[in-house]
Formats: C-alpha cells, structure tokens, sequence
C-alpha cells in the first residue's frame, strides 16, 4: 500500500505514520525528517533547506521531488510507504504520480487529518522534539520521563526553530494557500479519506484504520 497522509503542521501525521509503520511494516518517508537530518549532517542538501526551514516555508519542489524520488526506488520500498509531509504542493502531486506510474505503481489512500488552527498554535508551541530519533513531546500533554531527555534515546529535546509562534503561523498560512489545494487533487481522484485529528491518539489511530479501509 502507498499512503499519502495530508494535514497542517503538528496535526499528528508524524506520530501515526511512525506507529502504523511499524504495526504494519510499511515505511515512513517523511520529508521533514529527511531534510533534518540532512541540516543535522551539514550536508549541501541540509544547508540548502535550512533558511526555507526557519522562515516556516516549503523548500523548493525539485529538491524534496528528487529527495522522494531516490528515496521511494530502493528496494525497502517495495512493500509499500506511507508519505508524512510529502506532497505539499500540486506540482509535487504531479510529479509523485508520475514518478510511480513509471513503475507501474500509484497512491492507494490519502487520509486528511482535520483539525482546526487554533488547536495547532497550542499543540505546536508546547511540542519539544528529539533532534536525534524525531520523537515528540509536548509541555502539557506528553511529558518525557526526565525533563528535558528524550525516552527513547536519551538525546536532549529542543524546541524547533520551526515551532516558535511566529513561524508557526506562517506554517499553516503556507499550508491553507499551497497544501491545502491537494485535499480536492485527491477527492477528484476518488482516494480521500478523512480523520477527526483533535482526538486522543488511539482514537485518531482507530479513524484512521477506519479511513484506510474505506476504499
Ligand atoms: P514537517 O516536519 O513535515 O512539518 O516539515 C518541516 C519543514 O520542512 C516544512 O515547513 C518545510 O520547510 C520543509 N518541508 C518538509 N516537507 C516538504 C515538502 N514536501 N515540500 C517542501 N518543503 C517541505
């Protein structure tokens, strides 16, 4: 199965691709993550990104087309991914189509995750994450073990440049005007699924199940 998981920033994306890849033993391919960890490596591709980063907006389509492209060839690929945070724009649609048709393959589902911006604006500022393995945490809502250190590596938790107030709510004006459009790219295509996702966790992963096997 290829699945495309679409929503705004901190909608949960992130937290249900990891847990149902690894219940069902798909892939996670989260551009975001890969783009981190290229700043995290100081590669050219990381610091390319980094500034687009910061300012909360989408770094140029050709570079996460081909980041995605490489990516989803290898052959840990075959058995199907879920894409987290890829595409956000038509063009990267577009191009996502044409890059498995290729191959003879295309996008099974694509859930969108709704939930409204107020929700987000708290969820994101109070969301720390570990730089190293991606975890999250939020101030209010998941606190780690011990202040400040991540569960599952022991790595310090930061707050991300990406989600200081300011740039948050550059994010979710970047999403309504360039990400947003996708929800009607899909409806058309007859694959749209939808989930409630200002629920507990285990419930947005219950719907989300539920909206996977809709089809
Ligand atoms: P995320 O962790 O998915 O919220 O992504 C963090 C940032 O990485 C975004 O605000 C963008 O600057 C960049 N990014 C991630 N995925 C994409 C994408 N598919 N297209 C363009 N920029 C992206």
């Amino acid at each position: 199965m290829i699945l495309v998981l679409l929503g705004p920033p901190g909608s949960g994306k992130g937290t249900q691709a990891k847990k149902l890849a690894s219940e069902r033993g798909l892939l996670q391919l989260s551009t975001g993550d890969m783009l981190r960890h290229a700043i995290s490596q100081g590669t050219k591709l990381g610091l390319a990104a980094k500034s687009f980063m910061d300012r909360g907006v989408l770094v140029p389509d050709e570079v996460v087309i081909n980041l995605i492209g490489e990516r989803c060839q290898s052959s840990d690929c075959e058995g199907g991914f879920i894409l987290d945070g890829f595409p956000r724009t038509i063009h990267q649609a577009e191009s996502l189509d044409q890059m498995l048709a290729v191959h003879g393959r295309q996008v099974d589902r694509a859930v969108l995750f709704k939930i409204s911006d107020g929700v987000l604006l708290r969820r994101l500022s109070g969301r720390r994450t570990c730089l190293k393995c991606g975890s999250m945490y939020h101030l209010e809502t998941l606190l780690p073990k011990v202040a400040g250190v991540c569960d599952q590596c022991g790595s310090n938790l930061v707050q991300r440049e990406d989600d200081r107030d300011e740039v948050i709510r550059k994010r979710l004006l970047v999403y309504h005007q360039q990400t947003e459009p996708l929800v009607e790219f899909y409806r058309r295509q007859g694959k749209l699924g939808n989930v409630d996702a200002d629920q507990p966790l285990e419930d947005v992963t219950v719907s989300l199940l539920r909206a996977i096997a809709a089809k």
